[in-house]
């Protein structure tokens, strides 16, 4: 018998992240750099808020949108932390930030939309706008120190023009918008029918350079999503949660998709999140500091070229001078110098890699020995 799939999932392939990443965990005595989460565990007075709230029974369905407790406790963190002003009734509790780009990107695309995806960048976006029948539009910043060039920005621009979305602090590079690049890129859409999704899941982690998010154009607020995570600044990633926030009219329409595919996210997790907002994140960002300067000292003593990341716990490391595509210097330097960084590829960006440093002092300096003992045999 034959059968028929959605033509979007048969094109779209498994996280190429995850595949490499089974890989390196497969080989023995493989030291990985590759892992894109905190190695940290969450927090104890977090924790006990989820077992507090299943001990006190809170096993219903909780509202579709979230407890009002958690979308105003977002609402007030949102204004206060970093003066963006949205409203409750603005803003819906996700599971994890994938389910807020998710949505997003279900609510705004029709088939053939294009999608602006300043690359490197994070492979969801890609598949997201694929499942969707949109169409990815690369725009490439590894020669501009990945911050986007306005006239750049401008030429990908057609009338096909959809949405771009804005990573900043980035995954894989660390690198963060400036004030000016961000003006340039507002300058160029402030009178576009283009949706803005801005993905700034990593903004607690921005070191020693000021942070600013595109949500702070509210000239554009029509057009603005914002996509927040719990994921990393309160080292939560199992948990699965998020949020989203936009205009009431396109949140109205987000929270259709939202409700059908998850109707909410747990109701005993809700506490936790309040508690989590509540909670400093100033010493995780210092840790994350200290390991950057290390590695990136590291690596430029070694005389990789790479661009001191701002943020983030990534790095995005040039590789064009070895004269190899990323999967074959990443899949060499796995097998016979033992350590795994994941291919610049699935990140859209050939001839580089990217190394994690969500590991512990010792784990870092085995694996920049092994990358410095690699290169040095080639
Ligand atoms: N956006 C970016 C840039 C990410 O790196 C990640 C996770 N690696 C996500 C979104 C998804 O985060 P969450 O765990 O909240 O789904």
């Amino acid at each position: 018998m034959k059968l028929t799939l959605n033509s979007a999932v048969t094109e779209v392939e498994l996280s190429g992240i995850r595949q490499f990443t089974y890989l390196v965990r497969d080989t023995p005595g493989a030291c990985a750099l590759t892992i894109g989460e905190p190695d940290l565990d969450t927090p104890e007075h977090i924790r006990a808020q989820a077992k507090a709230a299943l001990d006190a029974g809170d096993t219903h369905y909780p509202p579709g949108n979230g407890y009002p407790y958690l979308l105003e406790a977002i609402s007030r963190f949102e204004a206060q932390a970093h003066g963006l002003h949205y409203a409750p009734q603005e803003i819906i509790a996700t599971v994890g930030a994938t389910e807020a780009l998710f949505v997003s990107f279900s609510t705004i695309l029709n088939p053939g939309d294009e999608v602006i995806i300043p690359t490197p960048a994070f492979g969801l976006y890609d598949a997201l706008v694929r499942l969707r029948g949109g169409v990815p539009v690369a725009l490439p910043t590894e020669d501009n120190h990945f911050q986007i060039d306005p006239a750049a920005l401008q030429a990908a621009i057609t009338p096909k023009t959809k949405a771009i979305i804005l990573n900043s602090p980035n995954n894989p590079t660390g690198c963060v918008y400036t004030k000016e690049t961000l003006d340039g890129v507002h300058e160029v859409l402030r009178d576009k029918p283009i949706f803005v999704l801005c993905d700034d899941v990593y903004r607690a982690m921005v070191y020693g350079t000021e942070f600013h998010s595109f949500a702070e154009y509210q000239d554009m607020r029509d057009r603005i999503i914002v996509i927040q995570s719990f994921s990393k600044p309160y080292a939560m990633t199992g948990w699965r949660l998020g949020y989203c926030m936009a205009d009431a009219p396109i949140l109205d329409r987000i929270q259709v998709f939202h409700q059908y595919a998850v109707t909410s996210i747990p109701s005993f997790v809700q506490r936790a999140c309040v508690t989590a907002l509540e909670t400093p994140t100033d010493d995780v960002c210092a840790l994350f500091q200290k390991r950057r300067d290390y590695v990136y000292g590291r690596l430029k003593a070694m005389g990789l070229s790479v661009e001191e990341p701002q943020g983030a716990f990534y790095m995005f490391i040039d590789i064009r001078p070895f004269g190899m595509d990323s999967t074959t210097f990443c899949t060499r330097m796995l097998k016979e110098g033992l350590v795994g960084l994941i291919p610049g590829v699935h990140f859209g960006t050939e001839g580089f890699m990217r190394l994690s440093y969500c590991y512990s002092d010792a784990d870092l300096k085995e694996g920049l020995d092994r990358i410095e003992r690699f290169i040095k045999t080639l």
